[in-house]
């Protein structure tokens, strides 16, 4: 873990020491090499271009569109948290990161996503679909059965499978392990988007996953101050193209926000532990307010996801959802809260709350009074008796 590879970004990395806990990995991955005298941190390297005059050779920096030392750092830690035998490719939002791999499913391919995931994911692809051709078929992902059904209907040198799990907005959980097995076993490639788990709660990689992508923009980077995204991969040719499409389409990170994505990276197990651990409260007390018709969250025990989350995640995570009964009280809630801000996004330190059908382009089976809360780190007290009391305001006439 201490050698520092000063290679750009094909070819292996450096071999890894015999791993760490992935705490330590967060707290450790990506520091500059010791010696006396050295910074402890990386530096932010400002630079668009890279000394050479020989033939080129893309394993060494060229130009701060190919590759740049402002962002190994960090997608040295990606790899290493996310069990990749290649360096993450951080690209300049989730969003961008998702187009790139979206950019591997063929054109006369099959593109099979969740209904219910990230819409901005499936506004993309729809939009991808129409111009390059490729069927893009929706699916309940936590129906195993369906996804599998659908799995056998395509053919598999053309088709990929998304997985998005817990599932944005409605917290659904597939069977994630089981997905990536049957997509492997029929040759169909598995793309997932890990941004609600993170590399702490599960890997999935381990279980055969071909790309992991992440909108870094939440829980990684966690102070809602930088968008930015990641693409991460053990597989040479896959790397080659995402690489390519992010050289070639241009989405890339600046310096700054790559530097601050790694430093909040430091404090992502503490943050997720204490967010956690106040949604595990709130979902739990949401789920017997007299206001709220439906409380989704896989750490209650009653959630349909429960007994699938707690096999195959190390946590629960800290995204809740609940439903009132309309949705000018979901409305009303969300402008009566002081301790919450109003506001999309989730994964930061302070917690967020948002009716998610003001956003036009939510699918519509996603409940007009439903609530999403990124729950953060403040305490829980505070944020149990502010969400109370705006339940309360709403709901009295
Ligand atoms: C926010 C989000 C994205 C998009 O990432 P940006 O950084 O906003 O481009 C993708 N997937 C999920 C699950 C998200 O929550």
């Amino acid at each position: 873990m201490r050698s520092r590879r000063h290679t750009a970004y094909i070819g292996t990395m450096t071999s890894r020491v015999p791993s760490y806990a992935p705490e330590t990995v967060l707290v450790d991955a990506g520091r500059p090499d010791r010696r006396d005298g050295a910074s402890v941190n990386p530096p932010i390297e400002l630079s668009s271009t890279f000394v050479g005059s020989g033939e080129i050779d893309h394993s060494d920096y060229v130009y701060g569109r190919f590759s740049t030392p402002a962002w190994t750092p960090f997608e040295e830690a990606l790899a290493e948290l996310e069990h990749a035998e290649l360096p993450g490719l951080v690209f300049g939002s989730g969003l961008a990161a998702i187009a790139a791999a979206l950019s591997l499913v063929p054109r006369d391919g099959t593109l099979i996503m969740p209904r219910h995931c990230y819409q901005g994911s499936l506004e993309s692809a729809g939009e991808l679909a129409e111009r390059s051709g490729f069927t893009l078929t929706t699916v309940d992902i936590a129906d195993t059965a369906a996804v599998v059904n659908a799995l056998d209907d395509v053919a598999a040198a053309s088709a990929m499978l998304w997985i998005e799990s817990p599932t944005n907005p409605m917290l659904e959980v597939a069977d994630t392990p089981a997905l990536i097995s049957a997509a492997r076993d029929r040759g169909i490639l598995t793309v997932v988007d890990n941004t609600f788990a993170t590399p702490l709660l599960q890997t999935p990689l381990d279980l055969g996953a071909d790309v992991v992508v992440h909108s870094v923009t939440k829980y990684l980077a966690g102070h809602s101050d930088v968008v930015l995204g990641a693409a991460v991969t053990s597989s040479e040719d896959l790397h080659k193209r995402l690489h390519s499409e992010r050289s070639l389409r241009g989405a890339i990170a600046g310096p700054f926000e790559v530097w601050l994505a790694l430093r909040g990276l430091r404090t992502l197990s503490v943050r997720m532990e204490r967010a956690q651990a106040n949604a595990a409260l709130i979902a739990e007390r949401l789920s017997s307010h007299p206001s709220v018709v439906e409380t989704r969250y896989p750490g209650l025990p009653g959630d349909p996801g429960h007994e699938r989350a707690a096999a195959q995640l190390s946590g629960f995570g800290a995204v809740v959802a609940f439903c009132t009964q309309t949705a000018q009280q979901a409305t009303a809630v969300a402008e009566a809260v002081r301790v919450w801000t109003p506001a999309t996004s989730l994964g930061g330190v302070e917690s967020l709350i948002e009716r998610r059908r003001r956003n036009a382009s939510e699918p519509e089976s996603v409940p007009d009074g439903l609530l999403r809360l990124s729950v953060g780190i403040e305490h829980a007290d505070d944020l149990w008796n502010d969400l109370d009391a705006a339940l309360r305001t709403a709901h009295s006439p």
